[in-house]
């Protein structure tokens, strides 16, 4: 589904120098800068666990192949296969946190475009650089994580 324009360069990776910065540098950027720097960062994930998400899947699948009953059992008392199911749904259920992931990304990069990225969803204040540096995708303030419900005061 998702098709990744990102080039991967294996030079200098701006992400890293960014994620390397200062809490203080990080600060001062100018908001066209720090965003983007956040849509760099937001990009980064979104190939990163698309790529993760098709390899589960296709580990998934092969774990399928695998299982097709050349040889079907006809007693049922074996576990076998057992194993491999369970690895199967453990590796769906990533790619399925994967793609997740991926809804959060667009979910942020699309609030970028429309100029509220940033903004906690809850108390609508900005949130802090640092911690949307930490989680690009954040769509609350710790405050709002971790207190559950808006506070008013
Ligand atoms: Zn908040």
């Amino acid at each position: 589904m998702a098709k990744t324009t990102q080039e991967q360069s294996d030079s200098i990776d701006p992400v890293e120098a960014y994620l390397n910065l200062d809490d203080e540098t990080l600060e001062n950027l100018s908001d066209d800068d720090f965003l983007a720097q956040q849509r760099l960062l937001l990009e980064t994930e979104r190939s990163h666990y698309s790529e993760q998400a098709a390899q589960l899947q296709a580990e998934a699948d092969s774990m399928v192949q695998n299982n097709e009953p050349a040889e079907v059992q006809f007693d049922e008392e074996s576990g076998e296969g057992g194993t491999t199911a369970i690895d199967r749904e453990r590796d769906l259920a990533l790619a399925g946190s994967a793609l997740a992931a991926i809804e959060e990304v667009d979910l942020a990069l699309r609030k970028m475009d429309r100029g509220v990225y940033g903004l906690c969803e809850s108390c609508k204040q900005p949130i802090p650089r640092a911690r949307l540096r930490a989680l690009p995708f954040a769509r609350l303030c710790v405050r709002c994580k971790e207190g559950g419900l808006p506070r008013n005061r």
